[in-house]
């Protein structure tokens, strides 16, 4: 018998394995008041419970070292910090103390008083916080009810190869846990791409599928499964042919990423003899360190917004650091800073501001730094001390106009001027580009070439704003087009100003880590990429093996109308060997 069951494939890769449950016991939550004397006592047990939820996450996060770990050990610490907000633990005090209620009670309160202020707030970053701090309250809940603090512990055997873990949700000391024991992958009921467990099992990559409704249900234990996190399927099935064709196709692909990483260190030419760059979208330290051995040409996007992740804003000194850890990595390859682009769908929490009406078409990325420019200005300065330490270049995004791009070089410049009075040395020729992602940048793309010292074409925002399809809308994302004529004439045009001004133009949106968009690209005469590490091996190989000229002719061919009608046409016959 087989069975399909679907949900949302977070980190892809094949796992052939047996399932092993999780299932959180039934946690007690009591609900009694007391007497005036019991007072004092519950509040002790309260403040015993938490200081034991904070000992086995510093356990956690000293056990957990390694490659990818970095992210796991942040999640650690913010959950740590978590425990220790006044808003939680002295809040709950207050409530034993004001209400005379247990602690399981005044707990419960206090987190759905907190949780609610969350749920008006609409926001995929809000919706990460909300995540903290259930798991956070669930950590208190448990030692409260003298549980062991992770469900892994006590259910979990300590080997875990070609075992899929299939439980309800898991927090991040569970997969620290689940790592440590080599789990080979991860199903939940619960939670979305951008939860924190489905960004931290991408960082470790363990194949995950999220969002598998009743899949507790459903599978059984010891069950043997096959899991393809690319397409968010988890097939039960006893049927031995199906089996073994999932052991071939997983032989092919280990086969297959072994023979790609060859293509890293051939020199950058396509067949026809064109040069080319790749450079890597980097936020993590492991992935600076992961791009630098994939043999990037840089860093053709360091997005800053994950560092305004937590509750308070980094100062200058936290950014400071971060920025000069990722140029110190990249040990003399150039790394291109972009300022804050919050607003819409990436708004931090600290900054939890009105929206406006439109999010999207409102208060954010460049627009929200010239609003709040003490915050912009702190960046900058940690930017440009930075800069000492190698090549550094600024980004500004959202723009529309050249005012903007002048007050913000204008704001640089004095950010400079006070570092230099301050006795603090910074590159003097520090490049400022901007991002072409807005129709009005990309339509009067030439009058911004000439306030810029590079372009970076932000694909993503582009599609967004020119087809007018909001990038997390499911109900219009089959109008995604990223071949619509409209986004191939702007791409052109940005291109050809770049030419004209003599400065770079790079495309770092998802397209530039896509095998068959970049031969469009090329053939629109990009030559420089910048993409997520882990699209290195294939988009080189896909360009080494292109044909600039033929691609040319292919996307001509197709704006023309000529031969090629459709984008899904250009882009199959792009990937073509005998042309392209
Ligand atoms: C883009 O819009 O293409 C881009 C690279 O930026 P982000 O996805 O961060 O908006
Ligand atoms: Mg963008």
């Amino acid at each position: 018998m087989s069975l399909v069951l679907t949900g949302i494939g977070t980190t892809s890769g094949i796992v052939i394995g047996r399932v092993h449950r999780l299932t959180p016991g039934e946690l007690s939550l009591p609900e009694y008041h007391l007497e005036p004397d019991a007072i004092e006592v519950e509040i002790e047990r309260l403040h015993r419970a938490v200081d034991r939820g904070q000992r086995f996450l510093l356990d956690m996060y000293e056990k957990v070292t390694g490659e990818g770990t970095d992210t796991a050990r942040e999640l650690l610490e913010a959950h740590r910090l978590i425990l220790k907000d006044p808003l939680l633990a002295d809040a709950t005090c207050n409530r034993i103390r004001d209400e005379r209620i247990n602690a399981e009670w005044a707990l419960f309160k206090q987190a759905e008083q907190l949780l609610a202020e969350f749920r008006r707030m609409d926001d995929d970053y809000i919706a990460l916080r909300r995540e903290d701090l259930e798991q956070a309250v669930n950590l208190i809940q448990r030692e409260l009810a003298e549980q062991p603090a992770s469900l892994v512990g006590s259910q979990v055997p300590h080997q875990l190869d070609a075992t899929i873990i299939v439980a309800p949700e898991l927090g991040p000391a569970d997969l620290t846990l689940l790592h440590q024991r080599r789990v080979a992958g991860l199903v939940t009921e619960h939670g979305g791409p951008w939860s924190h467990s489905a960004i931290l099992a991408r960082s470790l990559e363990i194949p995950m599928i999220v969002g598998i409704h009743h899949a507790l249900e459903i599978l059984e234990e010891g069950e043997p499964v096959i899991l393809d996190g690319h397409y968010g399927a988890l097939l039960a099935s006893d049927d031995e042919s199906l089996q073994r064709h999932y052991q071939d196709k997983l032989e092919v692909t280990r086969q297959h990423r072994t023979d790609l990483r060859r293509y890293l260190g051939r020199p950058s030419k396509t067949r026809d003899g064109e040069s080319f760059q790749l450079f890597g979208n980097a936020e993590l330290p492991q992935e600076f360190q992961r791009c630098k051995d994939d043999q990037v040409a840089g860093i053709g996007l360091m997005r800053t917004e994950y560092l305004f992740l937590d509750n308070d804003l980094p100062d200058e000194e936290t950014q400071y650091r971060a920025y000069r850890q990722a140029v110190r990595t990249m040990a003399g390859l150039p790394v291109t800073v972009r300022t804050l682009d919050a607003g819409s769908d990436k708004l931090p929490p600290a900054m939890a501001i009105g929206q406006g009406p439109n999010p999207a078409l409102g208060l954010r990325g460049l627009r929200l730094s010239l609003a709040v420019t003490d915050l912009f200005r702190q960046q900058i300065r940690a930017i440009l001390r930075a800069s000492v330490d190698g090549p550094v270049q600024i980004l500004l995004p959202m723009l529309t106009g050249v005012g903007e791009v002048k007050l913000a070089r204008r704001l640089i410049g004095e950010c400079r001027e006070e570092l230099r009075r301050a006795g603090i040395e910074t590159d003097p020729g520090l490049p400022v580009g901007g991002m072409i992602e807005t129709p009005a940048a990309a339509l009067a793309v030439t009058r911004l070439a000439s306030e810029l010292d590079f372009m970076s074409i932000g694909t993503n925002d582009l599609i967004q704003y020119v087809l007018a399809i909001d990038r997390q809308d499911e109900l219009v994302s089959y109008l995604y087009d990223p071949a619509h004529p409209a986004i191939l004439d702007l791409i052109s045009r940005t291109v050809e100003a770049g030419k004209d001004h003599n400065i770079p133009v790079t495309v770092c949106g998802e397209l530039a880590g896509d095998e068959q968009a970049v031969r469009m690209l090329l053939g629109l005469g990009v030559t420089r990429f910048s993409m997520p590490p882990g699209s290195l091996p294939t988009v080189k190989k896909s360009l080494l093996e292109a044909s600039a000229k033929a691609c040319r002719k292919k996307v001509e061919d197709y704006l023309s109308g000529n031969e090629i009608e459709t984008s899904e046409k250009l882009l199959e016959s792009l990937m073509r060997d005998e042309s392209a």
